[in-house]
């Protein structure tokens, strides 16, 4: 496992990296966040050991079993499921650095009130749903300038970028449709002095055609780690 995590790591670096080459982009400016539903602390610790310090988590139980293992080893974790606000409070428990879905005023409103309590800050992406699926979650595109103001009232919620899962599909063209949806969405809040600079898009399938249309940030697991037992919309969903 040790092996082909590294090798895979090695790999997915060559991947963004020509993709910066062919858009003429510096490979400094793409984070690479790895996608770690399922994946044992020990692998993560694998990818830690290989330099890479940035991991993404769906679900809250899966950050607290992981918790003790990774807690000295340092690196910053993002939340990138769907957020219950019911559950905002079990999730600042445990020092995630960034909530990448944000999707709607109720759970800011619910993260505001909580980190009012604690007297905690957040750095937070609104994820935005560019592929107009029912299956994916994120708020629609129309409604972005309209949500990106009002969420200017919550001061313990720092807005830092913006978040979209690409429509899935063989074609690049339709996913990168996606991709340009999301970047418009930033040059309008950028415009609107909203410090949105994050594009977190591109994930194990499609990272190339989003580094070309801006992604700052891509998500990659299967990649890395390798294919989950199940299919992705089981880790998306409420539970
Ligand atoms: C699982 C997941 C990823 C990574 O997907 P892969 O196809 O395994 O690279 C990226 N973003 C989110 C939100 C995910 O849930």
């Amino acid at each position: 496992m040790e092996h082909s995590i590294t090798n895979n790591l090695a790999e997915i670096l060559k991947r963004i990296e020509n993709a910066c080459l062919k858009s003429n982009r510096n490979p400094e400016d793409v984070k690479l966040l790895m996608a770690t539903k399922t994946v044992s602390a020990e692998n993560i610790k694998i990818a830690f050991k290989n330099n890479q310090t940035l991991i993404g988590e769906n679900k809250i139980h899966e950050i607290s079993k992981k918790y003790e293992a990774l807690k000295t080893i340092g690196h910053q974790t993002h939340f990138i499921g769907h957020l219950q606000t019911n559950k905002v409070k079990d999730l600042l428990k445990y020092n995630v650095d960034c909530i990448q879905s944000i999707d709607r005023l109720r759970l800011a409103e619910k993260l505001q009130n909580r980190l009012e309590y604690e007297d905690k800050t957040i750095d937070a992406f609104l994820q935005f749903n560019t592929s107009y699926e029912q299956s994916k979650f994120g708020m629609k595109p129309e409604d972005s300038m309209k949500f990106a103001v009002e969420l200017q009232q919550f001061d313990r919620i720092n807005i830092k970028g913006l978040m979209t899962i690409g429509l899935f599909s063989a074609e690049t063209e339709k996913v990168r449709k996606c991709f340009k949806l999301l970047k418009n969405i930033q040059l309008q809040l950028l415009d609107n002095g909203i410090p949105v600079h994050e594009l977190s898009m591109g994930m194990s399938g499609d990272l190339e055609t989003a580094i070309e249309e801006g992604s700052t940030m891509v998500r990659v697991g299967t990649a890395i780690f390798g294919k989950r037992e199940h299919p992705d919309s089981y880790y998306w969903n409420e539970n």
